[in-house]
């Protein structure tokens, strides 16, 4: 038994080693890719069931590895907001995806808006709202284009500077998204509280929809929360015609996901609007 016991040991901290190693390893790799702007921006469509047309993107930072390997944001995010490079992350992110949301317009898409997901370890940086106000006058694109993604962890919080910075954001006419909406622990008083203007539906509730009951009285539910605040809509993750007809029939006209478009790099956007959105 002692013997037995020592090896557990053993096995047990050559494995936390090896994570551990592991971690630095990642994190070297990550910041490399960082310098060598190894990062690139993803868009994934919004589209208004209704008219099928585009009416904003969602920018989705990838990874690209020398070998061309893609790299998913879950992959890198965490590790990223666990060591501040989150912070040079976002300022990429959010300088690439207004200074293309620019190229757009110049193209004559003057429509769209951008909405870019910011992580809750940005909110403890004072700088937050002047850095986000400097992106867009840099990028010469109207606030009101721009939209905020934050998940629901963020508003439960609620940290004064948390609130002091969503009004604020607010003010400069830029909106705010919960993200995930639903997965949570949910504390819907945080809707009253925060200046919200619009609320994603998780994709986890609309993946069995139409079929499974327990997702489609929820989506119904969140459905009506949002209209009954005056709070804008949208649904991620669809992946069939079904369940747009789902979110159709209770007045969901907005969302996102594979059935519309996967992610892609910002030239097979450009490619599909000019396709879909010709003017
Ligand atoms: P999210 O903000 O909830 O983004 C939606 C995710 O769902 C994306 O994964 C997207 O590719 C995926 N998706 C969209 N439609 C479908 C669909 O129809 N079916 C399926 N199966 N998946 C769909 P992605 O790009 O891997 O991003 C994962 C998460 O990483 C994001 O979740 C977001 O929380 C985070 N993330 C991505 N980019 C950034 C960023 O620039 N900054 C921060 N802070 N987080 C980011
Ligand atoms: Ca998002
Ligand atoms: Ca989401
Ligand atoms: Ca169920």
């Amino acid at each position: 038994a002692k013997e037995n016991g020592r090896n557990t040991f053993r096995i047990y901290t050559k494995d936390l080693h090896h994570d551990l190693t592991e971690k630095l390893e990642m994190l070297k790799r990550l910041r490399h890719a960082i310098e060598q702007e190894k990062l690139v921006v993803y868009y994934q469509p919004k589209i208004d069931f209704n008219s099928r047309r585009i009416i904003g993107m969602e920018a989705l930072v990838r990874w690209i590895e020398d070998d061309g390997t893609l790299i998913g944001p879950d992959q890198f995010i965490p590790i990223a907001e666990d060591t501040g490079l989150i912070m040079p992350i976002s300022d990429f992110v959010m300088r690439s995806a207004l200074a293309q949301l620019h190229e757009w317009r110049e193209l004559g898409f003057t429509d769209l808006t951008m909405a870019i997901n910011v992580s809750g370890k940005q909110l403890h940086s004072p700088d937050l709202v002047d850095n986000v106000l400097d992106a867009i006058r840099r990028a010469k694109v109207p606030a009101n284009r721009l939209e905020l993604e934050l998940t629901e962890q963020v508003f439960i919080e609620n940290i004064q500077s948390h609130t002091n910075f969503m009004h604020s954001i607010r003010e400069h006419g830029i909106s705010l998204a919960i993200d995930d909406f639903g997965v949570g622990y949910s504390s819907l008083a945080y809707l009253k509280n925060f200046p919200v203007t619009s609320l994603k539906i998780d994709r986890s509730f609309i993946q069995d929809l139409p079929g499974d009951k327990d997702d489609a009285t929820i989506t119904q539910t969140i459905i009506n929360l949002a209209k009954n605040l005056d709070i804008n809509i949208v649904a991620e993750g669809i992946e069939t015609e079904e369940q747009v007809d789902f979110l159709l029939e209770r007045d969901c006209n907005i969302g996102q996901g594979f059935l519309f478009s996967r992610p892609l790099p910002a030239e097979e956007i450009t490619r599909l609007l000019e396709q879909y959105q010709g003017l």
